[in-house]
């Protein structure tokens, strides 16, 4: 049965291609993705696969059942693009102005719809159900997993597998680890209140500039002093916004920034200290504040069972070279939310080199043959998941 996945996936990898190209030069960004939602349910109808629209927003979810009873086994691809311009110079760039697919999600979704197709075209041999979600809304927090999960897209649901395809990552490597994978990711925003005057008369004010900067500076104790150093963390500001005149002493400071972490005990931990600190700081320097932390996506903690099976179903699947035990890394990802429900595994297919443009980066490409590449190990973690 898997050499006929392997055969029928390769005969089908050109179309693909261009289900991946014509996504591409059709991005749509998060949230907003109805007429990709739409290309995918007619993929979907055109094939007699029954599948649902609209799931927990612009999510789409396609079953293929097949005809012996077994397990029920979903596989998620995204296909949500980002506000960036496309500057690459390919016969399939963009052509929506500031708008493309520079994460790979386009190649998520090309790489589930042919896998789907060839699974379908085995459905007299499959053993259980097969749930294909195609998830809106991953790059934009709250996202779109946790409204299509609400919406029961896991309902039934054994055991999940997903996979992010990886452009600084060499083609032919699959990468995952058992536990947590990818960091929770969060915001806070600080803002201070002092009082403004004169540049000159300095001890009439209460500086808001020097209170965030003390600020700055105090909350990197969190990491370096309050986190247990086997753990990982981080706490990164990236935005210090206080645009006055050159003598004036400003009134209010805002401080941006983000937390990563992998443990729910640390992320806790650090909201506190990060509470604790601005009180502490305002109070020093008579300044009062407002604090708002917003929690995003939570860590991305895979199972080890499916994990370890995982690997070894791609060290199996054609175009695979090494499968590697990765390092954990601090991005953050909404597949976090699946994996709270079900068992499953999430893992990065290599689709390029350490050379490449990373993520994000308005010149981003994938090596396309990576698709097949994951489709091939997701085909057979099915295939041999419900066997
Ligand atoms: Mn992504």
């Amino acid at each position: 049965m898997l050499e006929k996945l392997y055969a029928q996936l390769q005969q089908n990898y050109q179309d693909m291609v261009s289900i991946r190209r014509y996504l591409h030069q059709h991005p749509e960004l998060s949230f907003q993705e109805v007429n990709t939602a739409r290309y995918i349910k007619s993929y979907y109808e055109k094939l007699g696969i029954s599948v649902t629209g609209n799931v927990g927003g612009n999510g789409v979810v396609a079953k293929i059942i097949g005809s012996k009873p077994g397990k029920t086994v979903a596989l998620r691809a995204d296909f949500d693009a980002l506000p960036i311009q496309d500057e690459k110079d390919v016969p399939y760039k963009s052509l929506v102005p500031g708008v493309m697919h520079a994460c790979g999600h386009d190649a998520h979704t090309a790489t589930l719809l042919i896998l789907a197709k060839v699974l379908n075209e085995m459905r007299n041999e499959l053993n259980g159900t097969i749930v294909l979600i195609h998830q809106h809304a991953e790059e934009y927090a709250p996202g779109g997993a946790k409204s299509m999960i609400e919406a029961g897209c896991l309902d039934g649901v054994d055991a999940i597998f997903g996979t992010h395809l990886w452009a600084t990552l060499p083609t032919g490597t699959i990468h995952t680890k058992v536990g947590p994978i990818m960091a929770a990711a969060d915001r806070f925003e600080i803002t201070i209140n002092g009082r403004g005057g004169h540049g000159a008369h300095p001890h009439t004010t209460k500086d808001a500039i020097v209170t965030a900067s003390q600020l700055v500076v105090n909350l990197q104790q969190i990491v370096s002093r309050k986190v247990n150093p086997l753990e990982s963390a981080v706490v990164s500001i990236g935005s210090f916004i206080a645009d006055n005149a050159f003598n004036v002493i400003a009134d209010k400071a805002k401080l941006i920034g983000t937390v990563r972490t992998f443990n729910e005990e640390i992320r806790s931990l650090i909201e506190e200290e990060i509470e604790k600190i601005v009180k502490g700081t305002c109070l020093t320097n008579d300044c009062t504040y407002e604090h708002v932390f917003t929690r995003g996506y939570p860590a991305v903690v895979n199972h080890r069972e499916e994990t370890q099976f995982l690997m070894s179903c791609a060290s199996a699947a054609p175009g695979v070279e090494e499968v590697l035990d990765t390092p954990p890394q601090m991005a953050g990802e909404d597949f976090a939310y699946y994996l709270q429900h079900v068992k499953g595994t999430f893992f990065f297919t290599g689709a390029g080199s350490k050379d490449a443009y990373p993520h994000h980066h308005p010149k981003f490409d994938i090596d396309e043959k990576a698709m097949l590449i994951a489709a091939n190990t997701l085909g057979t973690a099915v295939l041999l998941y419900q066997k």
